[in-house]
């Protein structure tokens, strides 16, 4: 992929290994970059002069916040404009399947008005924006083909701040992908959790565990958004507002130990999810989620909380939808897509017999927490469902993914957004939890 470091060390782009906040980036495919280096280097900013000598001082500068972002083109030629309170060491990329432009930032706190980004122009059809993770912003641009970046620089505004400005214009895929062989993506690698691990063997269960281990893992954050209401209520701002909620009820009666994926708004890869419980040897996994669809004409129609379980196999053609859409979480943060392609990885754990353990456990408390939510809220036609969520991919803690209603359904979207809702949820999800527990206990030997 053609990268381009924007700053003006053009000898070190080209030498063909720049740090960048740490992140060794190999440039292989150097004499496709000349045309964009040479625009690099006649950046007059002196900010950007300061990142070149002095990386760490530019990366840790005080906060820098992103004040507005525009796209504005045609087919031909689109631009895309970023302005920023101070200039920041920043790094473009483009990433194919589907085609993306990457800009990776430090810490930058986006002050954008809401809906920013939803509606693109040109060559890009939407844009994202978010930490990818900590200390670390990234923006996401949709391409609707494959594009160049023809030109990119940071042009000092008033006082500190400055334009990071993108001109891209559409290329071929065969030269588009020319770009990506061999460089080695530094980045990417650290970011793609390998898909092995689910099926390492089980993490074993300390024996002086008094506790069960419980892990409520808020689904998308930072750079991905996941549905989005029509008024602009963001997934991932709901389901951590219940997350945190459900984490303070678990955790009143002392009789167990609550663990988060993510506590604020990041981004967290699905494989990384999948690592946390397993490295907790967690003893339940519940993954929040909120829906929406995009056909108006059933917006106002479809609603209600749905429970998931994992299967090679989706219960119906919705269901497989869903987990396609939920799995995309990694694309739409700009991961590598190609290293995520492990069909076989979820064949081979459900094949295991531990895991037919754990399924059916699963399956005990989907029955639970549906029971329990049926007394509360309003629960979709057909509440209990499974197909091959990445997230679910754990072949020793029992899990489920609830989805926890319509973010396209006015009512739905409405509740869900208050915090009188959301205590509501979190207590039934909690008695799901007891109920679940007290069971199994019963059990034990
Ligand atoms: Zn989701």
């Amino acid at each position: 992929m053609p990268r381009v470091g924007l700053r003006p060390l053009a000898a070190a782009l080209l030498a063909g290994a720049v740090a960048w906040a740490g992140i060794p980036v190999s440039v292989t495919s150097a004499s496709s970059l000349h045309a964009q280096v040479a625009d690099v280097i006649t950046s007059k900013s002196p900010l950007l002069r300061l990142a070149a000598a002095e990386p760490e001082k530019a990366v840790n500068a005080a906060v820098v916040t992103a004040k507005g972002a525009s796209v504005k083109g045609n087919k031909a030629r689109t631009t895309f404009s970023l302005d920023l309170s101070s200039g920041v060491m920043a790094e473009v990329f483009t990433l194919a399947d589907p085609y993306r432009v990457i800009i990776d930032l430090p810490d930058v706190t986006f002050h954008l008005p809401a809906g920013a980004g939803s509606k693109g122009d040109g060559l890009v059809s939407a844009f994202r924006y978010g930490l990818i993770s900590d200390g670390k912003a990234r923006i996401v641009l949709d391409t609707s083909a494959p594009v160049l970046i023809e030109r990119a620089e940071m042009t000092p505004l008033k006082g500190t701040s400055v334009q990071l400005g993108l001109e891209l214009v559409p290329t071929t895929p065969r030269i588009f992908g020319a770009g990506s062989g061999g460089s080695t993506n530094a980045q990417q690698a650290t970011m793609t959790a390998k898909a092995d691990d689910a099926a390492l063997p089980p993490v074993a269960k300390p024996s002086d565990r008094v506790k069960p281990v419980i892990v409520i893992d808020p689904g998308h954050g930072g750079v991905d958004p996941g549905a989005i209401s029509p008024s602009h209520v963001p997934e991932k701002k709901v389901v951590l507002a219940v997350a945190k909620k459900l984490q303070a009820h678990l955790e009143k009666s002392g009789a167990y130990d609550v663990r988060m994926t993510r506590v604020s708004d990041i981004f967290v890869p699905l494989d990384e999810r999948v690592k946390i419980s397993r490295k907790l040897a967690a003893d339940l996994f519940i993954s929040l989620h909120a829906d929406a669809i995009a056909q108006k004409n059933f917006a106002q129609t479809v609603r209600g909380a749905t429970v998931y379980t994992l299967s090679e196999r989706a219960s119906d053609e919705d269901a497989r939808l869903m987990a396609e859409k939920e799995n995309a979480s990694d694309a739409i943060a700009g991961l590598q897509t190609a290293e995520m392609d492990d069909k076989g990885q979820v064949r081979n754990i459900l094949i295991d017999l531990l895991q037919r353990e754990t399924a059916n456990f699963s399956a005990d408390f989907s029955n639970s927490l549906v029971g329990r939510l049926r007394r509360t809220i309003s629960l979709s036609r057909d509440p209990q469902k499974s197909a091959a969520f990445r997230v679910l991919r754990q072949s020793d803690t029992p899990s489920v993914l609830l989805e926890l209603g319509y973010l396209s359904h006015a009512k739905d979207a409405k509740l869900m957004n208050t915090s009188a809702w959301q205590r509501k949820v979190a207590a039934s999800i909690t008695s799901a939890v007891d109920s679940y527990f007290s069971k199994r206990t019963a059990r034990a030997p």
